[in-house]
């Protein structure tokens, strides 16, 4: 989600950034924002971190970041915190059944999830790509999603939804099915919600954190080449990504991306923080994947994520989030658009060369 609290205020975008136009700062416009000579499209200030990590400390900036709309908790991790409760009490075999591996629960738990996926990438793809309710207004690439060779059936959604369904919802299920089982026959730390109330929604609120800095990390590894070129390279084909291209990962990719879950085995854990965990990390993907600058629909509704748009653009930078200011400390963070980014081979044009 994007926070711009840090320098909103419209502090240049960074070095590669031309001061000769003027932003349009005026949401009403039709000439809100920029657009290139290529049709790209990007928002009048620059990518920002949260405030969290400042000198001097903004403690009133970071309490605006954590409970305003938009903001940390609203709307979208309460979203999801309210799915996992959903799941739990209502969609979520018994412990004891999970005691044995059974076709019978698993079953069920891989409908849902994949229930769950139909309803966030589905969702997002029917409103903005099959109805198209918001145009191109504060789409970043102007271009509608693609029929290219590089793709499987020659068509980038059905190879997105293919891999996101296939290997994905497998992938998710899989560990979701694997912890479950573990905490049945207790083998891992087990969190009683009423015994450390605080503890349980302190750890809560730090599993986004967590999973940043996990996706941080694995994403840094799978850039190295050997992996990048063999794994890694199948995300990347989506270089004007849409809703079904956040999970479109190579299966290796996804045993990596939802690793984010071993914590869990270390960790002491309620069955409802792994759940969380496991559903933020699927199902995220797809609001960060859009390729619109929110907020859509009349301004309404928060969402998208230009950070990872750029990451899509130039692949080698912005690897993290906007939360972590991971990118900025170890120099792979760009904060928009360059004004001369007539060309893909701007920037990161070696790797994506072996990308397609
Ligand atoms: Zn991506
Ligand atoms: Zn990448």
């Amino acid at each position: 989600m994007n926070d711009r609290t840090e320098n909103e205020k419209g502090a240049p975008p960074n070095a590669e950034h031309s001061s000769t136009e003027n932003p349009n700062t005026d949401r009403h416009s039709p000439e809100y924002g920029f657009r290139n000579k290529k049709g790209e499209w990007r928002p009048p200030y620059p990518c920002a971190y949260a405030p969290l990590f400042t000198w001097p400390p903004k403690p009133l900036s970071v309490l605006k970041w954590g409970l305003s709309f938009p903001g940390f908790l609203w709307p979208w991790n309460s979203i999801y915190f309210l799915i996992t409760l959903l799941t739990w009490f209502y969609f979520q075999p018994s412990l004891e059944r999970c005691a044995e591996f059974h076709i019978g629960w698993i079953s069920q738990m891989f409908l849902r999830n994949m229930v769950l996926l139909w309803l966030l990438s589905g969702g997002w793809h029917l409103l903005l790509y099959t109805w198209r309710l918001q145009g191109t207004k504060y789409k970043y690439d102007p271009k509608w999603q693609i029929k290219n060779k590089v793709f499987l059936w020659n068509n980038q959604v059905w190879d997105n939804i293919f891999w996101s369904c296939a290997s994905g919802c497998t992938i998710w299920t899989a560990y979701e099915v694997l912890f479950m089982w573990a905490y049945a026959n207790q083998l891992i730390p087990y969190l009683d919600w009423s015994t450390h109330p605080v503890y349980f929604i302190l750890w809560l609120c730090l599993i986004p954190f967590w999973r940043e800095f996990h996706f941080y990390w694995i994403h840094r590894a799978i850039h190295w080449k050997p992996l990048y070129r063999t794994v890694h390279y199948l995300h990347h084909k989506n270089v004007n990504p849409g809703p079904w291209s956040g999970m479109a990962m190579h299966p290796v990719e996804h045993l990596i991306y939802f690793s984010v879950l071993l914590i869990h085995w270390i960790v002491p854990s309620h069955p409802i923080h792994m759940l969380f965990n496991a559903q933020h990390t699927a199902l995220t993907p797809a609001g960060s994947h859009h390729g619109f600058e929110g907020p859509v629909f009349n301004d309404k509704v928060p969402t998208g994520s230009y950070f990872h748009y750029l990451h899509h653009r130039y692949f080698k930078t912005n690897f993290g989030e906007n939360t972590l200011p991971l990118d900025k400390l170890f120099g792979t963070f760009l904060d928009g658009l360059p004004e001369n980014a007539n060309s893909q081979e701007d920037l990161g044009n070696e790797i994506r060369s072996d990308a397609i």
